[in-house]
Parts: C-alpha cells; structure tokens; sequence
C-alpha cells in the first residue's frame, strides 16, 4: 500500500450519524462546513464520516441504497469528503452492514432468524425494551450484492483514505434458510442447536461461523480494494473482544490492514485488547475508538470527564494504537462544541509524543489469546434458545475462569507486578521466541499447529504456564481423554472436583510459594479444579483442598463460609521441567486471583517460571503500568509509564523507582522526553536505575545507549 497515511498521525474523531428520517426536522440543521471548522479545531488529523447508518438510509444520492429523506438531493457526504479534503485531513467512510433497518424492514428475507424461527428487532443496551437494532443475515445472497452494489458506488463516486465497514460479525447463531442451506451443501445435515464444546458436530458448526465471517469481510474488502487499491480497509474489530458468538478468528485479522475498535471497557480488558490489536494489526497504529460520552455510545448527553479522556488517549499511544474520539450528531443536525474543545485539550497533550511512537515492544511474558476457545464449559449441554443477541442484557456472560476472563486477569496480575508482557494468537505463533514466558489461560481447544509450537518452544527453554482445561479438546471438537500437552504440563487428565469452591494448599517445601496461605488454611479458589495425576520426574508445589460439603447441596459446616476440610492428594500446582524449558500447570485458573493476598503468589509463579532477568522492574502502584520499546535505528529505549488510577483525576505519584534492563550496552543519557531533560541514573546488574519525575497520567523517558 503507497499511501500510508495511517503511521502518520494518532489524533482521530469518527462522526456517528445514526439519525431515522421519519421527522423533517431531523438534521436540518447540520453545516458540514461548522462541522468540519471543528474537526480542523481539535487538531485531528483524520475524520471519518458515515456514508450511511443504522436505520440503514443513506447520505449519498444512491441507486441501490435509500436515501435519507432529510438530506435527499445534498450528498452530504460528498460535501463533507470534499471540504475536509481541501482541508487536508485524511478522509476514512463509514459504511454500516448487517445492522440496517431499512434492508431488514424491505426484504424480510434477509433477516437473521433466531432458534426458534423468529426474526425480531433486536433488544440493545439500553432501558425499556427499545427493539430497534434490525440484523441482516450475512449469508443472504441479495444483502450480499446489496453491499457490493452500494459500496461499489462509493468507491467510483468519492475519494478517500479509507473505509471503515460496521458491524462485520454475526449478532446471534442465525438459522435462516441461506445458512441453512449453506450449512448443508457446506457440511451436510442440519445446524445444531445444542452448544457442546467436546461435540465435533457443535464445534465445525462453530468453526463455519467464523469461516462465514471471514468470507463476508473478504467481500467486502475485496470489493473495496478492486476499485480503490491503496485505500485501506478497517473492519469494526468489536468481533475480536466478544465471546465466540461474534465468530471472531485469526484469519480475520488478514481481511483489514489494521483493527479499529469502540472499546467501552475498564483498564484490564483495555490493556489485553490493545495487546492483542497491536499483535494481531497487520499495519500499525491500530485504532482504538472511545465516544466523548458517558460511558459508552448508549448515551448522548453526558460528557466524559477530560482527565478520563487523556489517560484513555494516553493509554493507547503507549501501546502504539491511534486515539479517536467519536462524536454522535444531535437529531436536529447540531453537534456540543464543548466536545471538541475537550478532545483539542487531549490531542495537544499527545501530539509532541507521536514522534518517539513505535518501535519493537520489550516482553518478556506473552498472554497466548485462542479465538477457538472463547466459550465457557459451563455452557455444555445449553439450547441455543439460551444464547441472545450479543448486547442483549440476557447474553450469558461467560463465568469468571473462561479462557477470556482468565486472560483479563492475567493481564491484571501481570500489570500490578510490573512484569513486562504482551498478547499473541496463533497468527504470531512464530513469534514464540520473542518471549521467556507463554501463558495459556485456560485454553481447552488447541489445534496441531499451537500444540507444536508449544513444545517446541520449551524444548528449546521457554516456559510455559497453563491451567485447567488447557489442551483437553481438539481443534476439530473432539474431547480427549487426556490433555494433548500432558507430557508438558508433567501430568495426567483424570477428572474434575465435584465441588464448585476449592482450595490450593501448599506442598510441604514451598510454604513461601503460597505465602500467606498454609495448609491449615489454604488459598479459595471459587471455582472447580481439574483432577490430574503426576508423571514421575514432575514436582507437586501445591495440592487441592476440599470444603467439608459441596456449597451446591443444603448440608453446611459453617452458615456463612465454606471453609476448607479434606487434604486431597491431587496436586494443584504442578512443575515439570522439559526439555531445555519448564512448565507450570495449575489446576485452577489462578491467574484469576484478584486480591493481592493471592496475586501475589501468580506474581511468584511466573517469577518462578523465568530464566534471564526481565526487560524492566518497577517499585510503583498498582495504578502505574510500564511499557518499553527499543528503537533501533535510533540507539535509544522508550520507557512509557501510563497512571491509571479507578477515580480520576489521578492523584500523582512520586518516587518511582524504575531498573531498565541494559545489558551489554552502555547507556549515554536518560531523559524525560518530549523536552528532553536529562535525568540522573546508575547502572548495576546490566540494570540502567532511574527514579521517575513526578507521574500524573503519563511519562515518556528515554534511555539513549550505543
Ligand atoms: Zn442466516
């Protein structure tokens, strides 16, 4: 691609224009040129306008769409390219699929059907019963050309940098006559209606889901593409943080030339997204979407606080994501200028940062994210009657040891013991060896592929961290009888505690491990354990302990609490030294330990699991996370240190002792960038030791070495 405008700013504001037509008031008083005025005045660099919306009309003269009847005749959107072209900002077209109310109401045909064969408005995230998201199937061959044809029009009529297309994924498991029949003529038979992660015939169905996705964003990048060569394409990228409903996979990622995403999540989940778009961008920055509303697109009146909005911005330079703030026009076509205002205050304080952006990311833990076992076990055996709308408040969340919200929560422990990590999927798998330390949250369904790249990688002395049900299905969805990396993780498959509450006792010589807890009174773990056996050269760190009842039966010890009882043999934690690397497996997912009591100790394990010292140390709050890239070509380490405290403004901090990992280079300055004011350090261990200047949101220092 010759155009690269995208690595040349990080400052973005996406115009949502999702406005019915029904009133003739509606967007009569829009002026694309006091809009623009605006845009120009945040010093954005970048503005992305909507060719069409949800309600499905459009803001283009079109022969193939509907034209909204407010606008009919203006080409708003030929108004907004051409005045923001002359005035030089990058142009990117929002195009919404799927979710058009228009379509679905002409062509009831094309609509999603549901288990029970019902095609309703969707209900969304808001109060009462509002059902006004309509979906489109997109398997229907005429919604299919529908697009095409749309889209084509676009692409001849207007000139642009980009197309940003919406709502690419699926919004519920769809029975509708076209994936009925796709299904057959693709697989055979009928399409499932019971979820059953260990059933083959659940699994393909699931695996066609997201070929489908991928095939639907595949048309509509390709069709792109053949008109407008160098413009790029970014599909919404919501389908890579949801569960395995959006039918999200790795090959999705090769359909867009980077992930681009309204992300409405607190600090933990923020961070792994962010890892994982970085990892899984085929073009950097990628682009992470917050509305300067309050707290997500739902709300049209209140605002975001601007502390609140410059550590989000803040948040995402330092994971070299771009910042864009979306704005969503009033009904009548007026827009809150204050808004604007806001987000100038926070593309001011980015800016002088952009130039230190990029460079290679120093980590030495990688949080391995699987898009094939993004489902709770739990979920066996459930009807797909029980599986809603994707931001129906009725869509089973998935519990808090499923392979997503283990990730969060490794994520979580690793930022607070300032261990330097990231996120890979199997797209990077050939990247293993940029880590020390892999760790697999969770994750029943691994294919061929990551299997041996598993092993591989601690034959050659990585290591590798794993818990419960890590490995014990096939990619094809058949469960085995013992886990496919058993001979890694040292042990063997037998079964699963009854008990929906266990405990993790420590093994006689590592009480320091699991330090505060002992074996009299051993660390909760409200969640099953698997039940394994151990090989012989594999060292037992912990055991499972029993409450004196089952909490899902009525016979109690004690009215409150389910305390801990019977000392099982079956290890809880598990050390397996292999080939030239070592593993722990952990028989809970652990890695979800939220107090600090008990993260701590996931802290010790993964320290544990280490073999050279780690890119960085820090003593700092928890609220501080630490990034570090090496700029190469420049001689010189990037530290960012982001504050992210739960109530903003944040408070700011002092003192913050930071040791750099060197090597063998010399280090020539430390300074505070973008002034570069030298700071003072020592060097001892191969650790260049700086203690930061005061940290309010953020801090960009920089270690110039030769
Ligand atoms: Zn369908």
């Amino acid at each position: 691609m010759a155009n690269k405008w995208y690595e040349k700013t990080y400052r973005r504001i996406l115009f949502d224009m999702h406005t019915n037509d029904w009133d003739s008031r509606f967007l009569s008083k829009f002026d694309p040129v006091e809009f623009i005025d605006c845009i120009l005045a945040t010093g954005a660099t970048t503005v992305t306008v909507p060719a069409n919306n949800h309600v499905g009309l459009a803001y283009f003269p079109t022969s193939v769409g509907y034209e909204h009847q407010g606008v009919k005749g203006q080409d708003l959107l030929g108004q907004l390219v051409t005045l923001a072209r002359q005035k030089g900002l990058n142009v990117i077209i929002y195009y919404c699929t799927v979710y058009v109310d228009r379509y679905w109401e002409n062509y009831p045909e094309a609509r999603i059907v549901d288990p029970q064969g019902h095609s309703e408005k969707l209900l969304m995230n808001s109060q009462g019963t509002p059902r006004r998201f309509s979906v489109c199937c997109m398997n229907n061959p005429a919604y299919r050309n529908f697009v095409v044809n749309e889209l084509t029009e676009l692409c001849q009529r207007y000139d642009f940098e980009g197309i940003w297309p919406d709502m690419t994924f699926w919004p519920t498991v769809c029975y509708c006559e076209q994936c009925q029949k796709r299904y057959a003529d693709e697989v055979g038979g009928d399409i499932p209606r019971n979820i059953d992660w260990g059933d083959p015939t659940w699994v393909r169905f699931q695996r066609k889901r997201q070929e489908w996705v991928v095939d639907f964003c595949h048309l509509v990048t390709t069709t792109i593409k053949q008109y407008k060569p160098e413009a790029t394409v970014a599909h919404q990228s919501w389908t890579f943080c949801g569960d395995w409903l959006f039918g999200a996979s790795d090959a999705l990622s090769k359909e867009m030339d980077f992930l681009s995403c309204d992300l409405y999540v607190e600090r933990y989940p923020l961070s792994l997204y962010s890892k994982l778009f970085y990892s899984l961008s085929e073009n950097k920055p990628f682009e992470h979407l917050n509305t300067w509303y309050y707290p997500n697109i739902h709300e049209h009146v209140i605002q975001r606080t601007v502390s609140h909005m410059k550590v989000i911005a803040f948040s995402d330079i330092m994971n070299n994501g771009a910042a864009i703030f979306i704005d969503a026009v009033d009904p009548l076509g007026t827009i809150n200028r204050e808004n604007y205002q806001h987000a100038s205050e926070v593309f001011a304080e980015i800016e002088p940062y952009e130039p230190y952006l990029g460079g290679q990311p120093l980590q030495d833990v990688a949080i391995y994210f699987s898009y094939d076992a993004l489902f709770d076990m739990a979920e066996n055996g459930r009807s797909t009657d029980t599986v809603f709308y994707n931001f129906d408040p009725r869509h089973p969340v998935p519990g808090p040891t499923a392979h997503r919200n283990a990730a969060v929560g490794a994520t979580r422990a690793l930022i607070h013991e300032h261990i330097p990590f990231g996120a890979i999927t199997r797209k990077t798998i050939d990247q293993l060896d940029r880590f020390q330390i892999v760790v697999l949250p969770n994750i029943a369904i691994l294919d061929e592929t990551e299997i041996s790249a598993f092993r591989r990688f601690v034959e050659n002395g990585g290591s590798l961290y794993a818990s419960k049900y890590t490995s014990i299905i096939s990619y094809d969805g058949h469960q085995q009888s013992n886990f496919m990396l058993a001979d890694l993780f040292g042990v063997d498959y037998l079964g699963e505690t009854e008990e929906i509450l266990t405990y993790v006792r420590p093994a006689t010589d590592y009480q320091e491990l699991l330090h505060p807890f002992t074996t009299l009174h051993p660390s909760t773990m409200r969640d099953t354990q698997v039940e394994v056996g151990i090989h012989s050269n594999a060292q037992v760190l912990a055991m499972i302990s029993l409450p004196f009842t089952d909490p899902k039966g009525t016979l109690y010890a004690s009215t409150l609490a389910d305390p801990p009882d019977k000392a099982t043999d079956y290890p809880a934690l598990i050390f397996n030294p292999f080939g030239k690397g070592k593993v722990i497996y952990a028989a809970g997912a652990i890695e979800t330990w939220e107090h600090d009591a008990q993260r701590t100790i996931w802290g010790r394990i993964i320290r544990k699991l280490a073999s050279r010292s780690f890119y960085f140390e820090a003593q700092a709050p928890k609220s501080v996370e630490i990034m570090l890239y090496d700029h190469l070509e420049q001689n010189r380490l990037i530290i960012h240190l982001l504050n992210f405290q739960s109530e903003l403004p944040n408070i700011p901090i002092d003192g913050i002792e930071l040791r750099i990992w060197i090597g063998n280079k010399t280090p020539e300055q430390v300074s505070i960038l973008p002034k570069d004011e030298v700071l003072e350090f020592m060097v001892a261990n191969g650790y260049v030791e700086v203690t930061a200047p005061r940290l309010e949101n953020y801090l960009m220092l920089a270690i110039r070495y030769k």
